[in-house]
Formats: structure tokens, C-alpha cells, sequence
């Protein structure tokens, strides 16, 4: 085990510490208060009414009704259940609308979609990674049945307009579903009076646990559950509920509530002051998105004649923890495809990391990460290209 205070952990977008309110908080439903929320008797009443609490703090986060909380089991399903309640209604309209930078819990989806004889558009961004509303709106079809696309990007951080986008799908009759999985406790979010029918979050990416997700249905559009069973969460998601993990989500909700002025302001200081010094004391580097409105927390560095994969051991090795693109991808040895849609060079997108920052962070961490960032670049610069290949087909 690596000492905590020898790590400085800069990858708050792949997952976040728990929060100890939180832990506290959904104790006892892991040991006394063990009651089924469906039970008639008070035992059960008691789980019931905290699994209540959580939902409305939950729906204060977002804006909404407590009421259009569905509970699921993590950001992917609650993805995935929207676009398949969305194609379940009308079973001849089959077409999907979605971009090409979005998180595999929505591309590889869609992609398993048209697998299955559904035809998908992605839409494509600027090197900013900037959508072009135009192209959204003229990808729409009559057949098109749902338009997904994530409120932020979990690679970049670039917001995407999604309450814009949601006012032409309600022009057009259609369907708009956004993953905000990285939006949600890091910018404010309002669904009310909004134009958006779904909307999917996930618990570990503001200081709830892990495998806890919910999915926002708006109270006036149809929805269809993809796992069937008992009656829970009012029809819409069958299973015996995950008690612990819900009371956590909704105190890391309601921490999220307190601390969103925070976020807008330390945490974007810590990112900030991070790609100030960077950009000063590292020549071959540019910031990826920076003309694009991003995330507070986000960085996407490119540094010019590295490889990222090689350089994750090396920042590993000084116990810095981020990642190249997305913590799913880690390993895979594949490029970044949101940095390729973006047109991004091919040596800027494989020498791309992503730091990102969160409320657990203090300014110590950022100014080791400063220290020590240049320094093992100036590092992997150095190594000659046959041990970056050797390296590389050893971490890919
Ligand atoms: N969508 C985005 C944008 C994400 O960043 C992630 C996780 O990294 C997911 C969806 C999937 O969420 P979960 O890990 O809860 O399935």
C-alpha cells in the first residue's frame, strides 16, 4: 500500500475518495438498520423513509421532483436504460442520435445498437471539441427516436450545450437524453423548467460509492425499465434496493450542494494554477479544450514527444495518479478517440494526460504535481526511442 500522504491523487474523473459524512451516513444500513424497504413493518417503514431522504436530496442537486429519481446500479445502466426505454416505445423508428466523443457506457451501446439493425449518427466536434448545434439539428430525422449526448466530457471536460440542445429536440418532438455523469456535483444543474427527458449520474464521481447510479426521468415523458422484476422504484427498476449505497448517494448529494461554489472557485484555482505552470515551465505543450468552456476540475495536457503509456509508469512510480484519456481505456493501449475526433495530431493525442482535480485535493497537491511534472517529462524526453517502443508494447 502506498502512504496516502505520499500520494497526490489528480484523477478525481476516473473515481473519487469517499467522503467520511458519507460513510458515516450509510453505516448502519450495512449493519443494524438491515430491514427490507418493502416490508410492511416499521423496521422496513424506517429504511423506506431514509431511502426517501436520500431522493429528495438527490432531486434538490439536480433541480427536479424527488419523484423523477430512478435508482440504478451505476452511470452505465442508467445510460444505457434511457436509450433502450426511448427505441422499446416505437419499434419502427430506429434511429439514434449521439456524438462521436461520448463515454463507451453510450458509444459502445450505440454501437451494439447497429449491430442490431438500429441506425446511429455521431456527430462530430471542432479541434476544440466544440459541437456544431447546426449538425446536431440536421441529424435529427423523422425516425429518429432519442438524441444522447453527455453534458461533459469525461476526457476533456468540454461542456456540451446541452440545455440548447434539448430545446431543438423538443421542437422536433424528439427524445433528449444526456450522460452528465462528470457534470453532476461539479457544475450547477437545474432540470426544472428544463427541456431534457433523461439524464444519468453516478454516485463515485462526487464522493458517493461505487456500483450506485440513478437516471432523472422527466415526470412528463414515457419510460420503460430494461430490468423487469418487482414493483421498486415505482415500476421503473426492479430489483430490492441497494439501501447503503442509496443513503450514501443522497449525502453525497447533499455534500455536492454545499460544495458547488467551492468547486467553482478552489478546485478551478488548483486546475488553473496546475496548466499556468505547466504551460510556463514545460515547452511542448498545449492544453486540449482550452478554447472550449470545460469542466472547473479538468486538464487534458498533451505533452509533445511522449508516450503516455510510458509516461503513466513513470508517474506512477513518483505516486502521482492520473491517466491517459479515460480510466476504462487505461491499458488498453488504444488512442483516445474523443482527441481523434478532434482532429488532434497524432503525436499530441498519444502524448496526452488527463489530471483531474477534486475537493479532497489542497495546494500541496498541486504544487508537487507542479515539481514534479516537469521533471518527469523532461525524463521520458530523454529516453531513446527504441526503450519507449519496448516500454510501450510492455504497458499496452
Ligand atoms: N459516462 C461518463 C461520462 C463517465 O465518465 C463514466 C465513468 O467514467 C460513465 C459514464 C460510467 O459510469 P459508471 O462507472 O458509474 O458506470
Amino acid at each position: 500500500m502506498i502512504p496516502s500522504e505520499e500520494m497526490i491523487y489528480l484523477d478525481n474523473n476516473a473515481t473519487t475518495q469517499l467522503d467520511p459524512a458519507v460513510v458515516e451516513e450509510m453505516l448502519p444500513f450495512l449493519t443494524t438498520s438491515y430491514g427490507n424497504p418493502s416490508s410492511g413493518y416499521q423496521f422496513g417503514g424506517q429504511v423506506r423513509r431514509a431511502i426517501d431522504r436520500a431522493r429528495e436530496r438527490l432531486a434538490a442537486l439536480l433541480g427536479c421532483e424527488p419523484g423523477e429519481i430512478v435508482f440504478t446500479s451505476c452511470g452505465t445502466e442508467s445510460n444505457n436504460a434511457a436509450i433502450n426505454s426511448a427505441l422499446e416505445f416505437d419499434p419502427r423508428e430506429k434511429h439514434v442520435v449521439t456524438s462521436a466523443v461520448e463515454h463507451s457506457a453510450v458509444l459502445r451501446h450505440c454501437h451494439a445498437l447497429e449491430r442490431r439493425g438500429c441506425e446511429v449518427t455521431f456527430v462530430s466536434v471542432d479541434r476544440d471539441g466544440n459541437l456544431d448545434l447546426a449538425e446536431v439539428e440536421k441529424a435529427i430525422r423523422p425516425d429518429t427516436e432519442i438524441v444522447s449526448l453527455m453534458w461533459a466530457n469525461n476526457e476533456t471536460g468540454v461542456l456540451f450545450p446541452v440545455e440548447k440542445i434539448a430545446e431543438i429536440c423538443r421542437e422536433k418532438r424528439v427524445l433528449f437524453h444526456t450522460d452528465a455523469v462528470q457534470a453532476v456535483g461539479k457544475i450547477p444543474i437545474r432540470l426544472r423548467d428544463s427541456a431534457i427527458n433523461f439524464l444519468a449520474l453516478s454516485a463515485h464521481k462526487f464522493h458517493g460509492p461505487k456500483g450506485m447510479g440513478a437516471l432523472y426521468v422527466n415526470r412528463r415523458s414515457r419510460f420503460r425499465g430494461s430490468i423487469i422484476g418487482g414493483g421498486q422504484e415505482n415500476g421503473r427498476r426492479a430489483g430490492t434496493e441497494n439501501v447503503a449505497s442509496i443513503v450514501a448517494l443522497g449525502k453525497a448529494a447533499e455534500r455536492s450542494s454545499e460544495s458547488l461554489s467551492e468547486e467553482q472557485t478552489r478546485v478551478r484555482a488548483m486546475r488553473d494554477r496546475f496548466e499556468e505552470a505547466i504551460l510556463e515551465k514545460v515547452r511542448g505543450v498545449s492544453i486540449n479544450g482550452a478554447g472550449a468552456t470545460r469542466l472547473p476540475n479538468t486538464s487534458s495536457v498533451s505533452f509533445d514527444g511522449i508516450e503516455s503509456g510510458v509516461a503513466l509508469v513513470l508517474f506512477d512510480q513518483h505516486h502521482i495518479c492520473c491517466s491517459a484519456g479515460s480510466a476504462c481505456r487505461t491499458g488498453s493501449g488504444e488512442a483516445s478517440h474523443v482527441l481523434r475526433a478532434m482532429k488532434l495530431p497524432d503525436e499530441r493525442v498519444r502524448g496526452s494526460l488527463r489530471f483531474s482535480f477534486g475537493r479532497f485535493n489542497g495546494d500541496e497537491d498541486v504544487e508537487r504535481a507542479i515539481e514534479t511534472v516537469p521533471k518527469i517529462i523532461e525524463q521520458l524526453r530523454l529516453l531513446s526511442p527504441m526503450v519507449v517502443e519496448t516500454a510501450r508494447s510492455a504497458v499496452s
